[in-house]
């Protein structure tokens, strides 16, 4: 167990880093941070943060010099950043960085631990992607295999036609069948050092263009009916990796079933209703996890549940949602510049007490 007092390192400056940070203060802990140069908006919360590009040898063995565990808030840290961390600071395996910062890695790891991924292919050339859209027709999705996130790096393509005038990228891509779905959810679960397992209750997520907008509880009968299939998913890849603190899987709710869609290795963005909504927060509980203290509950507060993203101009207004009833909890990021589809904050309105 980690003393009160130690200190955590994150990897990573965005808005999951600063909830970690602030979860981390509330249980008396420091946090150092650790991110190239950007609007890094994790230091406000951080007691030193080191600003340095991820290949900075110097800078890495000066931030283990300074912590006593490391953690992630970016699925994205380059591998060999997390090389040079000495290995005894790392409670949660990089293999799990490893596999979810590839699409085509991740789906075939959640397809051997028994589940369902979209159809799709491999596309490195024309010619891959000819036998793709043969293989599994249109409509579907190209999307770079690698880094991204929030719908970027993604190309619809509704017809033959359309994929004709598709040019590659030049990377690794999949191509994905487009999956008819009801709901899109996601299974948060939190696995403590010596392999026990929590879940808090999934929301049904809906995205606009390609990134999340909304968390809503209840989810509906069709996510609750897949929720079981799906938790045991997620249970398995977490264990399979050995996994410590908070791992995301996200699904598409179809009439045959969940399909698995992609990993996050790290706390989530559809668990942010968790802060006020759930008994622990899911940064809370990571916090705990990679720290050896003991879990906390995972149980839903409310009735209903909705958390809405503030994104781009939409920050300039927020603090007028105070003001609104049914006291909604409004989190800003404190990023100092808008940028259109740029996630500045959240709101998160509870309804009655669950009795
Ligand atoms: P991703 O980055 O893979 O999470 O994709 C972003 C969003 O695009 C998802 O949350 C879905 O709303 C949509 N999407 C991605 N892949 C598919 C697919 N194969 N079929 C249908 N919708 C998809």
């Amino acid at each position: 167990m980690l003393p009160a007092g130690s200190t955590i390192g994150i990897l990573g400056g965005g808005q999951l880093g600063r909830m970690l940070a602030m979860a981390a203060l509330q249980l008396g802990y420091k946090v150092v941070g650790y991110a190239p140069a950007g609007d890094n908006v994790a230091a406000d919360a951080c007691s030193a943060f080191i600003t340095a590009g991820w290949d900075d040898a110097e800078a890495l063995a000066e931030f283990a010099a300074a912590v006593d565990v490391v953690t992630w808030e970016f699925e994205n840290v380059p591998l060999g950043t997390v090389a040079a961390i000495p290995s005894s600071l790392l409670v949660c395996p990089p293999r799990a960085l490893e596999v979810a910062q590839d699409r085509l890695a991740e789906k075939a790891f959640a397809a051997n631990h028994g589940g369902t991924p979209a159809p799709h292919a491999r596309v490195e050339t024309d010619a891959d992607f000819a036998a793709a859209l043969t293989a599994i027709g249109t409509p579907g999705i190209l999307k770079t295999a690698r880094e991204g996130y929030d719908g970027k790096g993604q190309w619809r393509v509704r017809s033959l036609l359309e994929a004709g005038g598709v040019r590659l990228p030049g990377t690794t891509c999949i191509y994905e069948g487009f999956v008819t779905y009801e709901t899109e959810f996601s299974v948060i679960l939190v696995r403590a050092r010596d392999g026990q397992v929590r879940f808090w209750d999934s929301t049904a997520n809906l995205h606009e263009g390609g990134m999340l907008a909304q968390s809503i509880l209840p989810a509906g009968a069709r996510v609750e009916a897949q929720v079981p299939a799906a938790r045991e998913l997620a249970a398995r890849v977490a264990d399979a990796l050995g996994y410590v603190g908070v791992l995301t899987l996200e699904f598409f709710a179809t009439q045959g079933g969940p399909v698995f869609n992609e990993m996050a290795p790290r706390v989530h963005n559809s668990g942010h209703w968790t802060i006020e909504g759930a008994a622990t927060s899911q940064f809370e509980n990571h916090i705990r996890a990679i720290c050896g203290l003991p879990l906390g509950g995972t149980k839903t507060r409310f009735e209903a549940i909705e958390m809405r993203n503030i994104v781009g101009e939409e920050a300039l207004e927020a603090h007028r949602i105070l003001a609104e009833p049914g006291e909604p909890h409004l989190h800003l990021y404190g990023k100092r510049e808008v940028r259109e589809g740029r996630k500045m904050g959240h709101v998160t309105r509870v309804g009655h007490a669950v009795k």
